[in-house]
């Protein structure tokens, strides 16, 4: 029976290569690993994929009997619906601690670093398996995006070690133009519907009983979406509706810029209000600096519920 590798819901880049990493690792470490994903693919991860001749790995939403790793989340929200059914053999991740607990002994290598692709990179090293080319070039990336080229405060100097050995293997020399280049690719948002644009980084919360939902669009200009700002809003509401949220929040994150617009649509925005110790204007605000919902968003509005 192979066992199922797949990172969170609206997978990432570190979602996606982190599973397909780390299925590598553990087959090659004698155990037979399939990467699985719960959802669509990124118009980034895209990019990166056919950059370096990935395959995207099978769309897999129920893991009811099955022996799972999990990669980049440790939440429920963010995890299939029948998990609590599945045996966690263990969890590669970067983020706080979720609510997901195991009724089994696991493997568990959670550090508080830029991206689980460096998390991956140092079990490699750790097992001494060496890493193939071209999926050295994947993780390579998903660690670009995740630190946002280095720029975000969730990076470390781990990351950027990595980066460079990662880089080295696969053979690209100037890997900040590549990821200039695939956040490029990650900024489209042409033709894009308001409910698509609300989902591409969407995760759920569990704070206290209370349902949080988080959306980041990281842009090189979100000026782009100056004409868009009333749809995303109007589509928030309804999200907010359907899924029964207390809060929904989207982050329009200007990767040059270096700071983030947060809208959000809320029972009590005075909350968010208190997080950030800002005033809302028209249900938003520049927030200065702000580029990691992990580490600058979320810590925030956890300990108000
Ligand atoms: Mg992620
Ligand atoms: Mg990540
Ligand atoms: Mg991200």
């Amino acid at each position: 029976m192979s066992t199922y590798i797949f990172g969170h819901t609206s997978p990432d880049s570190d979602s996606i290569v982190g599973a397909m990493a780390l299925a590598y690792l553990k087959n090659q470490l004698g155990e037979d690993c399939v990467p699985t994903r719960q959802g669509e693919i990124s118009a980034e991860t895209e990019f990166i994929l056919n950059k370096f001749n990935g395959t995207v790995p099978e769309l897999k939403t129920s893991y009811a009997g099955e022996n799972v790793y999990l990669v980049d989340f440790s939440d429920k929200a963010q995890a299939p619906k029948d998990i609590m059914e599945a045996t966690i053999l263990g969890i590669v991740d970067h983020h706080k601690l979720g609510d997901l607990t195991t009724s089994t002994p696991l493997e568990c290598w959670i550090r508080p670093i830029g991206c689980s692709n460096t998390v991956v990179k140092e079990m490699f090293d750790h097992h001494k398996v060496e890493i193939p080319k071209d999926l050295a070039g994947m993780m390579m990336c998903s660690i670009l995006s995740d630190t946002v080229i280095f720029k975000s405060p969730t990076c470390t100097k781990v990351d950027t070690k990595a980066v460079k050995e990662l880089a080295e293997i696969c053979g690209v020399e100037d890997y900040k133009s590549l990821a200039m280049e695939m956040f490029i690719a990650k900024s489209a948002v042409n033709g894009a519907s308001a409910r698509n644009l609300n989902t591409r980084d969407y995760k759920e919360f569990d704070m206290n009983g209370v349902k949080v939902g988080v959306n980041q669009l990281e842009m090189v200009d979100i000026s782009a979406l100056d004409d868009r700002r009333r749809d995303i809003f109007e589509d928030m509401k309804l999200i907010k509706e359907e899924n029964g949220l207390h809060t929904i929040i989207v982050l329009l994150t200007d990767i040059m810029k270096e700071g983030s617009t947060l809208y959000t649509v809320s029972d009590d925005e005075s909350k968010i209000e208190k997080a950030f110790n800002t005033k809302l204007e028209n249900s938003q605000v520049w927030l200065d600096g702000v580029l990691s919902r992990k580490k600058q968003v979320i810590p925030f509005i956890q300990p108000l519920f």
